[in-house]
């Protein structure tokens, strides 16, 4: 009997981006947050699913009752078809639009997937036993979700990827106005004290769109390569309102999400924007997710840029929740500039925070 026990446990996208998935155990429910794929030189991992058979908490991987699929970002939510070639009773909780996205993102995955989704609104609630859970506006992308769940009276909150400014084609988060005891937090720049927002675009972003005028200006063909498609739909919407008279050209992946947004009345497309195929010689924008080819005189880009909240938004988040406890996933460390200022450093100084960290590593068991 585990009664009102709280475990956590990441498999994948703990200290990294990339296969983000977590075992939530609340008593009997065994709840999985996320389901992502990574990549590593182009080669695909996904989440360590047989790390729990190996704890004393999962004999079978059917005991996995309900996954809560945040949002569509392909380290998110594209190791589905792996679990539930595991589990095919697992029952899927996700927005609309991330069906949407995620439908056109898996392709011909997604068919065996299907009947096990259900599509969830925002502040939603859906009655489990022993528990109350519910859906709130997380920013980021378009259908990003946080789920809260209510579990013998503790409050805990799973953000996913989330924004607290509004971003090109969807508004800030909204907080469920209830007090958070256990915050897992998906804070991609809680280990980041250098990276900051300007408003609401990145560096990398301006950079982006300052280097493709410069590019259109010289009568260049801006081949831009994005990471993942639903950033594509983000830098067209992004290149038509700062750069209104560039021609973009866009390869079909892309613009099967941007009709799926676009059905959902989220416009995306003006009159300069067509379809990859035939296009003039004059300069234009060739937006794709394929790489680009080797021999060409394209001013070739990476279309990357972060949708995230950055460092000092990090700590007022948190700061605001002011949880007991705050799980920090889906956090790299500071690559460039070996940083050891975190959130936590920060919040320990803080009077007024009574939040205590972890930064769980892959595989790694907490009970909270
Ligand atoms: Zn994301
Ligand atoms: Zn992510």
């Amino acid at each position: 009997m585990t009664g009102g026990k709280i475990i956590f446990m990441p498999l994948g996208g703990a200290q990294e981006v990339g296969a983000s998935c977590y075992f939530l155990k609340l008593g009997e429910n065994n709840l999985l947050l996320d389901c992502g794929c990574g990549s590593t030189h182009g080669i695909r991992f996904a989440p360590k699913f047989s790390a729990l058979l190996q704890t004393p908490y999962l004999q079978d991987f059917h005991q996995v009752s309900h996954i809560f699929l945040s949002h569509a970002h392909l380290d998110h939510s594209a190791a589905l078809p792996d679990f539930l070639s595991l589990n095919e009773r697992a029952a899927v909780y996700m927005t609309d639009l991330t069906r949407e996205i995620l439908s056109a993102q898996l392709e011909e995955r997604f068919a065996a997937i299907e009947k096990n989704i259900s599509s969830v609104a925002f502040l939603q609630k859906i009655p489990l036993p022993r528990m109350r859970i519910s859906f709130h506006q997380a920013g980021h992308i378009p259908g990003a979700m946080m789920t809260l769940i209510n579990f013998c009276g503790k409050n805990i909150l799973y953000t996913g990827d989330y924004s607290t400014f509004p971003t090109q084609l969807v508004g800030a988060a909204l907080l469920p106005d209830v007090k958070i005891d256990i915050l897992i937090l998906c804070g991609l720049h809680a280990r980041h004290p250098h990276y900051r927002r300007f408003g609401d675009t990145d560096d990398a972003l301006r950079k982006i769109l300052r280097k493709i005028d410069r590019a259109l200006h010289r009568r260049k063909i801006v081949y831009c390569q994005v990471t993942q498609i639903s950033k594509g739909v983000e830098l067209i919407s992004l290149i038509n309102k700062f750069l209104p008279r560039a021609e973009i050209f866009i390869d079909e992946r892309v613009m099967r999400i941007v009709h799926r947004f676009e059905n959902v009345h989220i416009p995306i497309m003006n009159e300069q924007n067509h379809p990859l195929g035939t296009f003039p010689r004059a300069p234009h924008v060739i937006l794709t997710t394929r790489p680009p080819p080797l021999h060409s005189d394209f001013e070739i880009l990476k279309g990357d840029f972060s949708l995230h909240d950055d460092f000092l938004s990090t700590v007022e988040f948190v700061r605001r929740i002011n949880p007991k406890i705050c799980v920090v996933v889906h956090s790299p460390p500071d690559k460039l500039f070996h940083s050891t200022r975190t959130l936590e450093q920060v919040l320990i100084n803080d009077p007024d925070s009574r939040t205590s960290f972890i930064f769980p590593n892959t595989g790694e068991p907490f009970e909270l």
